[in-house]
């Protein structure tokens, strides 16, 4: 069985507040928001992590920057802007191991997203 959380949300075993849906792509509400908006996009089909991305799949992520500009339009944060962040594994601080995409917006975000230099 897949224990993916994300698969669970698609699969509508756990609840989620839809934002969009299509054929290859799911959005929703991220249950923790850290923005007034904050949206996370996922393919339909479970890749772990944008380590996965092939050439096989890499059409899903076409299709998610899609969504993400249909999301954002509806949403009105289009014109002012948003950020996509896309966390890879530990070092990039992935939770939940099913590719997603986070978007966020709906204020001024800071620049660089952590706070240490090299
Ligand atoms: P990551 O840290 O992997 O980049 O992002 C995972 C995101 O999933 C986090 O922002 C977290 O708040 C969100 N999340 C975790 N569990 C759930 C859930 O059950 N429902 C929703 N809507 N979001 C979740
Ligand atoms: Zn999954």
């Amino acid at each position: 069985m897949n224990d993916c959380l994300f698969c669970k949300i698609i699969a509508g075993e756990i609840p989620s507040e839809k934002v969009f849906e299509n054929e290859s792509v799911y959005a929703f509400k991220d249950i923790s928001p850290v923005a007034p908006v904050h949206v996370l996009v996922i393919p339909k089909v479970h890749i772990d992590s944008s380590n996965d991305i092939s050439r096989e799949n890499v059409h899903y992520v076409s299709e998610i920057y899609l969504a993400i500009k249909e999301i954002t339009r509806e949403l009105g944060i289009a014109e002012d802007g948003y950020r996509v962040v896309s966390n890879c594994n530990d070092f990039g601080g992935q939770t939940v191991h099913h590719l997603h995409f986070h978007i966020v917006g709906g204020k001024e975000l800071g620049w660089p997203p952590f706070n240490e230099r090299v």
